[in-house]
């Protein structure tokens, strides 16, 4: 029964309104797969927090990307001193300006070796993305060590926040939702479908708040907290409905929560109107 009441939710949703919400209405700004890669990893990486805060830090960013000829092209020439002075003054949270120099200066090297991101995302056929993501993320990790002269776990909570691997446990929301976006086709007016190596079949849903409460109110995890181990279990009951793309659900998911449509609970304004209202345990709960 959770399939088809997904579908309807999927159906009921205005892509286009709710793209306006979403950080990756930043890298479809863009034509070249190259500066779409870039603008992606940029974008999933301040996607913490509300999105009207962390919007506007974004917005600023990609001025300075665009004014040096585009992502690709700011962070393949990134210079420290002559680009770094502009990041300086910005700061989301506990991620400082010299953190946002770092973290063009790593994804700078990181194309320059490899040509890329997605080397880096080294896939080898296993049933999901947690080895690829973690080769990826301790490329990345490597890579700001060492340009910073320092061990990875010596370097500031900024930039340490950018780069989290799932063999710490941490359910990796962003890096698993930028690798949604690059994975999965962009047909749907969504996500970018620039790679190729990785199967749909094996992204793991990137699990924020929203998607943790309304996973669990719709019985896809019994699990409570934010982890790994959620993100897997959730995708598993992914897999049960769709076994080839089980997180094309995702961004309707997500934004039934960013929306604030979906209240965390009951409410007998919305709820009746929700199309998970048949499945939900927040309606059952209040004999809804
Ligand atoms: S029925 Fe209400 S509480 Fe349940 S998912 Fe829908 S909006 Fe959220």
């Amino acid at each position: 029964v959770i399939g088809p009441r997904l579908e309807e939710l999927y159906g009921s949703m205005d892509v286009a309104a709710r793209l306006h919400h979403d950080p990756v209405a930043f890298p479809r700004r863009y034509a070249d797969p190259a500066d779409i890669e870039v603008a992606a990893a940029v974008a999933a990486s301040l996607a913490f927090g509300r999105v009207d805060l962390f919007r506007p830090v974004l917005a600023r960013l990609f001025v300075e990307m665009d004014a040096r000829g585009g992502p690709r092209r700011y962070v393949e020439g990134f210079d420290r001193e002559r680009d770094g002075a502009a990041l300086l003054p910005i700061v989301y949270r506990w991620t400082r300006g010299p953190d946002f120099v770092a973290l063009f200066a790593v994804l700078g090297e990181a194309v320059r070796q490899h040509g890329g991101l997605e080397p880096l995302f080294d896939y080898r056929g296993e049933p999901d993305v947690r080895e690829a993501l973690q080769r990826g993320i301790d490329a990345l990790r490597a890579i700001a060590s060492a340009q910073a002269g320092r061990p990875f776990g010596e370097l500031s909570r900024g930039v340490k926040g950018f780069f989290p691997a799932p063999d710490g446990g941490s359910a990796c929301k962003r890096w698993n939702m930028f690798l949604r976006w690059v994975v999965r086709p962009g047909k749907e007016g969504v996500d970018l479908g620039i790679w190729r190596r990785i199967p749909t079949r094996a992204l793991v849903v990137p699990l924020d708040t929203h998607v943790a409460r309304i996973a669990r109110f719709v019985g896809l995890t019994a699990r409570t907290d934010g982890s790994w181990k959620t993100a897997i279990e959730i995708t598993r009951s992914l897999r049960d409905l769709d076994a080839d793309d089980p997180i094309r659900f995702d961004f309707a998911i997500a934004h039934l929560g960013i929306s604030g449509a979906c209240k965390g609970r009951w409410d007998a304004e919305v709820c009746p109107a929700c199309p998970l209202v048949s499945i939900c345990v927040e309606a059952t709960a209040a004999g809804g």
